[in-house]
């Protein structure tokens, strides 16, 4: 494990900056991927396939002419029309890879783009290599070798695994194997042994290529979701974040608790021992809380002192639990010794009927307020609301 840690972890980690064991395991394996980054990565890869689908649409029927001079003309009419077939799929991919919006959907238009130059080639190799054709034709014939190198380099362009990048080259090199094993006519051996050894480098190189995109799209994203002072969601990331969890609740009729929290009296501190010891009690009140959150929930520094607590699956009695263990070991302290506290409003998206997600952060909103009006330091749900709804909206 130490052997592992430094001939491969640290290495890594020094080009990579400072990636962390999470990220690391990111660029492995999407699956634990968080929201943010799938959606971003599902931007790029369509956006991509859309311009590469374009140029190879326009770019794929020039060559016609040219099958047109060196083949026979039996051979580059069923050429031709594989090529006119090729194009039609590329302008279909431009079109429909303009409304993708999941990472899954993303991925099919991608594979669904390096399989037409496969299927094309396939076909092409087959049906010429079965030809009887000149030193000129077979001359010009092997331009046609060089789709599987597109395909693998093509791949190069995209934010992708390790594993989904291998998922990609293996079975491109299969292919070319078994391509070689037919012994057809058109290639020979050596050839095709140095061909196949330049294929298995252009695909380590675009493997590469692929995953550190994918490391520097990993980065990007953390600098923008993270808040730079208390390590938590900032605003902008958060609310990309609780927006998919509604959803996902939504679309699951699942429970969604939000917290919203506000720490009391905090001006004071600003005022009384200046603006660092302000930033050191947020900080410190940051971490008290995270440590009592589980790996799915989410703490979003919402403004300055306001936290939103995000509980994806939880009812209300539930994150009122973990919130009680919060409010029990307390938020830290203040500069003069003191408990820092805080006044917290909670609402559930199925109990409160909040029909989107910023109709739920304003009900826990106005919760909070209704907390700091009866005297602070203190959680106010849908229970103590009761008695009194109607009256305390702002
Ligand atoms: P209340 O109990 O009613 O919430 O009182 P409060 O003083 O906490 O409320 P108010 O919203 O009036 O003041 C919040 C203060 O938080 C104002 C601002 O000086 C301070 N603040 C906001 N962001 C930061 C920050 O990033 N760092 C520091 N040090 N202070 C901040
Ligand atoms: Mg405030
Ligand atoms: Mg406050």
């Amino acid at each position: 494990m130490y052997l592992l840690r430094i001939v491969f972890l640290e290495p890594f980690k020094a080009v990579l900056g400072d990636i962390s064991r999470r990220e690391l395991y990111w660029l492995f394996i999407s699956n634990a991927h968080i929201p943010i980054l799938c959606s971003r990565r599902a931007a790029v890869i369509a956006s991509r396939v859309r311009l590469i689908s374009l140029i190879f649409f326009v770019c794929t029927p020039l060559w016609i002419p040219l099958d047109a001079l060196f083949l026979p003309a039996n051979l580059w009419q069923a050429v031709a029309v594989a090529h006119i077939v090729a194009s039609v799929c590329f302008l279909g991919l431009t079109i429909s890879a303009r409304r993708v919006m999941t990472i899954n959907a993303a991925l099919a238009h991608m594979l669904l783009m390096l399989l037409v130059p496969a299927v094309f080639y396939s076909f092409v190799y087959v049906y010429l290599a079965s030809a009887n054709l000149d030193w000129l034709a077979t001359s010009f014939s092997m331009g046609y070798t060089i789709l599987p190198f597109v395909v693998v380099a093509g791949m190069g362009i995209f934010p992708l695994t390790y594993v989904e990048s291998i998922a990609i080259t293996v079975p491109i090199l299969l292919v070319q194997i078994v391509a070689t094993s037919l012994e057809l006519p058109v290639f020979n051996w050596p050839s095709f042994v140095g061909s196949l050894w330049l294929l298995v480098l252009i695909s380590g190189v675009a493997t590469l290529s692929c995953c550190s995109q994918l490391a520097l799209m990993i980065l990007l994203v953390r600098e923008n979701i993270r808040d730079s002072l208390t390590g938590c969601f900032a605003r902008a990331g958060g609310q990309e974040m609780l927006e998919f969890q509604f959803e996902q609740a939504r679309r699951n009729r699942t429970r969604l608790t939000l917290a919203f929290l506000d720490l009391d009296n905090f001006k004071s501190i600003n005022d009384t021992y200046g603006h660092d010891a302000g930033d050191l009690a947020i900080r410190s009140a940051a971490s008290a809380i995270q440590l009592h959150l589980r790996a799915s929930d989410l703490l979003v520094r919402w403004g300055g002192e306001e936290f939103l607590l995000v509980f994806p699956g939880a009812s209300a009695d539930e994150a009122r639990l973990a919130l009680e263990r919060i409010v029990g070991s307390g938020f830290g302290y203040r500069p003069d010794g003191s408990s820092l506290t805080a006044s917290i409003g909670v609402a559930e998206r199925v109990e409160d009927e909040a029909a989107s997600w910023s109709e739920l952060i304003e009900i826990a909103d106005r919760r909070m307020y209704r907390a700091k009006e009866i005297g602070r330091n203190r959680l106010i749900g849908a229970a103590e609301e009761a008695p009194t709804k109607g009256t305390l909206a702002r």
